[in-house]
């Protein structure tokens, strides 16, 4: 592992801190691409938590999946995310749906002509939406895509490290932040992250759905009471959750063409 003048520790499979010279040498054949959102996050949170969170979880499972064999690259966040409905927020960027799949496909297919045809999304946003691009962009590019939604990622943790359920600015975000950027956390700005039910209250079933209006449903814009949150449990959360995504790292890796779901012609299903 290489150091700069100053002493500080580059990471091969980082983008932020390679050189091309390196990334040759290193040659990758797995892309991470995180991707977050940008919007408000209660009164104790930055705007851009979403990215912070989902930048770190790509660095540390690739820094997890290259020790145990694999070679991936992390690429830079992509900071904007589907956020149609906190629109009325001061500050909040929406990217529009065939926007997201624009990027997306570009992005896939840099990587493709390169000849990395494996990608890995590191999704920290609720609202992002990734799978029916990826059913097109598979057959269209030839690439394996796989989307990881942080939060989905060993339910067991959430429910044993977590005191009070939230989706957004609640305990497991408060925490995560408290562990990577405490300097950035505000708890005692901290709201009740309270859910005001739809009036229509029969939407209110497993099956129906229609998206939240964001700020007459969570007043400080919070999704679930974060004032348990500690850097310890953030902690906790993050590692669990890294070590699950290097596995998945270290599996598209070392597949070879053939290995179900990697076909010769990835999309075929
Ligand atoms: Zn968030």
């Amino acid at each position: 592992m290489a150091s700069d003048r100053t002493g500080n520790t580059l990471r091969p499979e980082l983008l932020d801190e390679v050189t091309y010279n390196r990334l040759c040498d290193y040659s990758p054949n797995v892309a991470v691409l995180p991707w977050g959102a940008t919007e408000a996050h209660g009164m104790h949170l930055p705007y851009t938590t979403d990215n912070v969170q989902a930048q770190a979880f790509a660095a540390r499972a690739a820094a997890i999946a290259r020790e145990a064999g694999a070679r991936p690259v992390v690429l830079p966040v992509v900071p904007f995310g589907s956020n149609a409905q906190q629109l009325d927020q001061v500050a909040t960027c929406h990217l529009s749906a065939s926007t997201m799949s624009a990027i997306l496909r570009d992005i896939v297919r840099s990587m493709t002509t390169q000849g990395m045809d494996r990608l890995l999304i590191v999704n920290s946003h609720g609202g992002n939406e990734f799978r029916p691009f990826v059913r097109d962009l598979q057959v269209e590019c030839g690439a394996l895509i796989v989307v990881a939604d942080f939060w989905r990622i060993r339910p067991h943790l959430r429910q044993e490290i977590f005191d009070v359920p939230g989706d957004h600015a609640d305990e497991s975000e408060a925490s995560l932040l408290l562990y990577l950027r405490p300097d950035l956390v505000r708890l005692q700005d901290a709201g009740e992250g309270e859910r005001v039910p739809f009036s229509i209250g029969e939407l209110s079933q497993p099956g129906v759905w229609t998206p939240r209006p964001w700020a007459a449903v969570h007043p400080d814009t919070g999704s679930g009471d974060p004032r348990k949150a500690t850097a310890e449990k953030g902690r906790r959360y993050f590692e669990g959750v890294s070590e699950a995504i290097a596995e998945v790292i270290v599996g598209l890796s070392r597949a070879r063409p053939g290995d179900i779901p990697y076909l010769d012609r990835a999309g075929e299903e």
